[in-house]
């Protein structure tokens, strides 16, 4: 289990400090919040699996070092998310960190991640079921050269349009919360100005997979753009329109 807690617990002797579960115990609610000892069973448990996996993923893909980033998914009026600076291979079934949607902590004794302004912000304003944020190399440096993704590629329309770059505010606070949630208006996700991107979607699968599609995008127009004397061909945002029509017919349908 991660060692760092904070003291949400601290003069209340009879609740558990730990929330790790006794063998054969379901999950149980912690932090002090009056309903120590509530079941919160298995679904919440398995959310919570995969929450931790697809912050692995951040990492193994090489979308995100060390601590960085931050991933969350809610399950009706809860909100499961990554501790605050705890490396995702060290987190276990008994790490289980949830908030409701004003951010009071309702499950766990680690500190949530820094960047519950963000998440919370995304799951109020939309039908969000997850959160993916991550430092990715490509899209970050695209967030520092323009106001907004450059349609290269018709992908674009998996996240909506043409994707936003949120002017810069420190990590954590509401300011960039409001900036990230006016460049989502219409959109699945965005990057966020010298930081890295935020995408959502129904599972946190579809979220990740919005991340993986921006930062695939990003490295593209990089790419593309970096050849001395030559500029890419871009796409109209009617063309990518066009391919968001398309979309919603793509893959197995069977
Ligand atoms: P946390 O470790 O608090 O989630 O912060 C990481 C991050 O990416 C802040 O923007
Ligand atoms: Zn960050």
């Amino acid at each position: 289990m991660a060692e760092r807690r904070r003291n949400a617990n601290d003069g209340r002797p009879d609740e558990r400090r730990d929330a790790r579960p006794a063998p054969g115990e379901s999950v149980r609610r912690g932090a002090g919040e009056g309903d120590a000892g509530a079941d919160v069973g298995e679904d919440v448990a398995r959310l919570w699996a995969e929450v931790v996996a697809t912050a692995r993923r951040t990492v193994a893909d090489g979308l995100v070092v060390g601590t960085s980033g931050n991933v969350s998914a809610r399950l009706g009026d809860l909100v499961l998310v990554t501790p605050s600076g705890v490396p995702y291979d060290r987190l276990t079934p008994a790490d289980l960190t949830g908030v409701d949607l004003t951010g009071r902590q309702v499950l766990g004794t680690l500190v949530p991640t820094s960047e519950l302004p963000m998440h919370l912000a995304v799951y109020r304003a939309t039908d969000a079921r997850a959160v993916v944020h991550t430092h990715a190399v490509h899209a970050t440096a695209v967030s520092t050269l323009v106001p907004e993704l450059p349609l290269v590629h018709y992908m674009a329309a998996a996240l909506g349009g043409p994707v936003r770059v949120a002017p810069y505010a420190p990590y954590g606070t509401d300011e960039l919360a409001g900036n990230m949630l006016r460049a989502l208006a219409g959109r699945s996700g965005c990057l966020l100005r010298n930081h890295g991107t935020v995408t959502y979607g129904a599972t946190l699968d579809q979220a990740y997979d919005r991340t993986a599609q921006l930062e695939w995008m990003c490295r593209l127009w990089l790419t593309a753009s970096s050849v001395p004397g030559l500029a890419p061909t871009l796409l109209t945002e009617a063309q990518v329109a066009e391919v968001g029509e398309r979309l919603k017919g793509y893959g197995q349908r069977r």
